[in-house]
């Protein structure tokens, strides 16, 4: 047998055997052979000692090939090694939490009869640190460390509430998902590192559901902070350059805000004229004075309205996500273009849809997107010198998600040359900025939109439709 023993084991042989030959006693042991193929098998020796009738010893027992064993238990190292490699060394911070208390605590509200999570936090506030305490942090990799700016893994590892640095509200969201039974849950949220930074972060965690480790949660963690740095800059532009246009446009609708400005005005100046009249009368008209001061006080708060509105048109402001019904902003976009909208032979109407879903975005931005479609229509419709000018605006739900507003107006259309070119920067066909197009393009687009221009009116000329999801509850 020695002479296959393989020669890197030949010394454990020997030695193992002269041992137990010496203390005359029983051995268990592996071993490797070198086959003369250069095959390499495993061996598990079991012998015990034995002195025969001639008082020699001898060794009985059996030989076992293990090698099949050995290979699948190296296949398994391996594995687990390159898991272990692929844990510690991959580009984002991984860790790993073990919710096996977190589901225990889950059952135990099952059983009393709890079925939703969140209603049940709102109640018992001091619930969400019990299960807080119920997460344990397992494992973190290196990029973990570094990018919590931790000295070692010890400050990190144990309970989530020991590392209180995810912000409550995200862990609550990831817990109802685990709750839920969903498989995976990702988030953006903000972090606090152990040296005081607050960062971006894009946290996603899975739930594998591993037969030896089912309660196994694994999260991913990248620091998105430049990349929300980059989106809040360009959304900065992008406001800043939607109040240019939208300054600009006030410009080009200065003499219409001008007139309609006047119209109150002019009332003011003749009714208070006529008060003071019945006033100098040698029996002043008591009753009179008091319906013109009505008036007065009327007129004096329509010029404020028109003023409040070209101000929220002009000032530059943050964009502000509240919950609107378009039909409402197309009615306030109307009652700022009123002068221009109420001139002869133009008809613009508007079909709301009063069982539409409401929509997340910022009011004077969408308001924005229809005064400057509104305008681009009238003034195209303008050119043809027809005296009937129809503009139709239109709010329908294209599926339960979406929410469509359509402008079609009976004027020249747009040449198929310019269709592609509509809505690029500084496109113009008229004496125009031509920036009106863009900007709405990228202030729907940023609503989660899209909008569109084709010929298709039913009235002959241009149409304009664009998309907003709809809030759905
Ligand atoms: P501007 O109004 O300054 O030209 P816009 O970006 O608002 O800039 O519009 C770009 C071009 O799109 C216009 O010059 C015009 O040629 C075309 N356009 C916009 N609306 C219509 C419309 N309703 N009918 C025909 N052409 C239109």
């Amino acid at each position: 047998v020695l002479n296959r023993v393989h020669p890197d084991d030949i010394e454990l042989v020997r030695k193992v055997i002269k041992r137990a030959a010496a203390h005359r006693e029983a051995f268990d042991f592996e071993h490797r052979l070198l086959m003369p193929d250069g095959l390499v098998k495993h061996l598990n020796v079991v012998a015990s000692p034995l002195i025969d009738e001639t008082g020699e010893l001898q060794f009985v027992g059996a030989v076992m090939d293990i090698t099949a064993r050995k290979k699948s238990e190296e296949a398994l190292r391996n594995s687990e090694q390159r898991y272990r490699d692929l844990f510690h060394h991959m580009p984002i911070a991984l860790w790993q939490l073990n919710a096996s208390k977190l589901v225990e605590l889950f059952k135990g509200l099952r059983t009393e009869g709890v079925t939703e999570l969140g209603p049940y936090i709102d109640q018992h506030p001091n619930f969400l640190q019990q299960l807080m305490d119920a997460v344990m942090i397992e494992e973190v990799n290196e990029r973990t460390i570094e990018m919590l700016g931790a000295l070692d893994k010890s400050e990190i590892l144990g309970s989530m509430s020991r590392f209180a640095h995810i912000h409550p509200d995200a862990f609550r969201r990831g817990l109802e998902s685990r709750w839920r039974g969903e498989p995976t849950h990702q988030e953006e949220t903000k972090l606090v590192t152990l040296d005081g930074r607050a960062i971006d972060v894009l946290m996603s965690a899975t739930r594998p559901g591993l037969m030896n480790d089912p309660d196994m949660s694994l999260v991913g963690i990248i620091d998105i902070t430049e990349r929300v740095r980059a989106r809040e800059m360009l959304q900065q532009v992008q406001a800043d350059f939607a109040h240019a246009a939208r300054v600009a446009m006030l410009g080009e609708l200065t003499a219409s805000i001008a007139h309609e400005l006047n119209q109150p005005l002019a009332a003011i100046v003749t009714n208070g004229e006529v008060g003071l009249r019945f006033l100098n009368r040698s029996e002043p008209d008591l009753a009179e004075v008091r319906e013109l001061t009505k008036c007065v006080v009327n007129d004096a708060r329509r010029a404020a309205d028109i003023i409040a509105r070209v101000r929220t048109m002009a000032t530059r402001q943050a964009a502000e996500q509240e919950l609107l019904s378009v039909d409402e902003v197309i009615g306030e976009a109307l009652l700022f273009l009123r002068h221009e909208v109420q001139s002869d032979g133009l008809m613009v109407t508007h079909y709301p849809d009063p069982t539409a879903p409401k929509v997340l975005g910022d009011r004077t931005q969408l308001q924005q997107v229809f005064v400057n479609l509104t305008v681009n229509a009238i003034q195209a419709m303008a050119q043809t010198g027809t005296t009937r000018r129809t503009l139709v605006i239109r709010t329908t739900l294209s599926d339960p998600h979406t929410l469509c507003c359509t402008l079609e107006d009976n004027g020249p259309g747009i040449k198929p040359e310019h269709l592609d070119r509509l809505f690029d920067s500084f496109f113009t066909t008229k004496d125009g900025m031509g920036l009106g197009l863009a900007i709405s393009r990228s202030l729907i687009e940023a609503h989660g939109g899209r909008i569109r221009a084709d010929n298709e009116s039913a009235y002959g000329g241009a149409r304009f439709s664009f998309t907003l999801p709809a809030q759905v509850h």
